[in-house]
C-alpha cells in the first residue's frame, strides 16, 4: 500500500530525531516570537541606515534565516566560517578563518548574527577582526548567550535568551553536526553521548 505521507519515517515505526531530547528548553514560538520582537528593534535602531548582516556559519544558519525575514529594512547578508581551536568541547579563543566576507565593510554598520555565546571567546576575536577593517560599527545580535560560562565581557546589543549554562542543541546547534535541524532547543539525553 503507497504511504501519502511526505515524511520517508512516517507510520514506518522508525525512530524519531525527537526521541534523542531530553528536554525542550525555547519551542519553535517562543523562538520566533523572540526574533520577531528583535526584527522590530533593529530595524528601529537602523532604520537611517541599514546595516549588514554578518551570519557566523554554521550555527547561524536558522536564526539568519528568520531573523533577516523580521527586519523590514534593505539589509545585506555575508557570512563568515570560523574555527575555533580548543582542548575537546572548550573554545581556546585561537580562531582561523575557513570562509571571509564577500563584501567591503569600510565603512559600513555591521551586525554580527549568532546562535550562541558561550565563553564569548571566538566572538571577541571575530568582533576585533571586523573592527580592524574600518567599519562605521560593529554590533551583535545573538539568539542564546550562556552567562555563567562567560571568559570574556562582551557588549551585546540584541540578547534573544539568556541560559543556564548546559549542553544545547537545535535550531542550528549541532552535537557532532547533528540535530541542527531540529525546530526548538534542546537538551539532549544523557544516552545520546554516552553511545
Ligand atoms: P565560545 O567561543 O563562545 O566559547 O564558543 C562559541 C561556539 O561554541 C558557538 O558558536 C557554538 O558553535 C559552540 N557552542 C557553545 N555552547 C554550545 C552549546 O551549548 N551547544 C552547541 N551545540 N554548541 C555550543
Amino acid at each position: 500500500m503507497s504511504t501519502t505521507s511526505s515524511s520517508p519515517a512516517a507510520g514506518s515505526g522508525a525512530p524519531s530525531l525527537h526521541d534523542d531530547v531530553e528536554k525542550v528548553l525555547l519551542s519553535a514560538e517562543e523562538i520566533e516570537q523572540r526574533l520577531t520582537e528583535l526584527g522590530a528593534q533593529i530595524a528601529a535602531d537602523y532604520a537611517e541606515e541599514p546595516p549588514i548582516l554578518v551570519g557566523v556559519l554554521k550555527g547561524a544558519v536558522m536564526v539568519m534565516a528568520d531573523l533577516a525575514r523580521r527586519i523590514d529594512l534593505r539589509t545585506e547578508m555575508d557570512w563568515m566560517a570560523v574555527s575555533s581551536y580548543g582542548s575537546g568541547t572548550k573554545s581556546s579563543g585561537v580562531v582561523r578563518i575557513l570562509k571571509d566576507l564577500g563584501t567591503d565593510i569600510t565603512d559600513r554598520h555591521v551586525l554580527i548574527v549568532e546562535d550562541i555565546i558561550d565563553s564569548g571567546l571566538t566572538l571577541s576575536w571575530l568582533l576585533s577582526n571586523l573592527r580592524s577593517r574600518g567599519p562605521r560599527s560593529v554590533e551583535i545580535c545573538t539568539l542564546l548567550r550562556k552567562p555563567e560560562a562567560a571568559r570574556v565581557e562582551i557588549d551585546v546589543r540584541y540578547v534573544g535568551y539568556d541560559i543556564p549554562n548546559e549542553f544545547v542543541v537545535g535550531y542550528g546547534l549541532d552535537f557532532a553536526e547533528t540535530y541542527r535541524n531540529l525546530p526548538y532547543v534542546g537538551v539532549l539525553k544523557r544516552s545520546v553521548y554516552e553511545d
